[in-house]
């Protein structure tokens, strides 16, 4: 059975993402700059996230069908500590028309 986030994606289109300049791979972090925004001298977000619809700029696919992150590996750390079944994210499935997810499935 694939992961469930392979076909979901609903987080990353639903938060807003602000992580510290710092993880920016402008000032020695891995985020690519060119998906992040500056917000102030400190913090930075994941270009996107802050739309009306919020869809972050490194998502790829179609929401709730086949969906994954582009910088999975250099993605910054509010999407690193985010929990896969956790309550926040059962409550984004279910504003995207998914259906919750059990954490025993993990
Ligand atoms: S909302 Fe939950 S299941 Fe969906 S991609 Fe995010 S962590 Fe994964
Ligand atoms: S950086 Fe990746 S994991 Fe984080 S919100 Fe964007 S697409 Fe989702």
């Amino acid at each position: 059975m694939s992961h469930p986030c392979l076909s979901c994606g609903a987080c990353c289109a639903s938060f807003r993402v602000d992580c510290s300049v710092h993880e920016s791979d402008e000032h020695g972090g891995r985020v690519p700059a060119g998906l992040l925004e500056e917000v102030n001298a400190h913090v930075c977000r994941m270009r996107g996230t802050d739309w009306a619809r919020p869809r972050c700029a490194a998502l790829v696919g179609e929401v709730g069908k086949q969906a994954r992150c582009g910088i999975y590996e250099w993605r910054p750390s509010p999407c690193r500590e985010f929990e896969a079944a956790s309550d926040a994210c059962n409550r984004v499935r279910q504003r995207h028309g998914l259906a919750p997810l059990d954490g025993l499935i993990f």
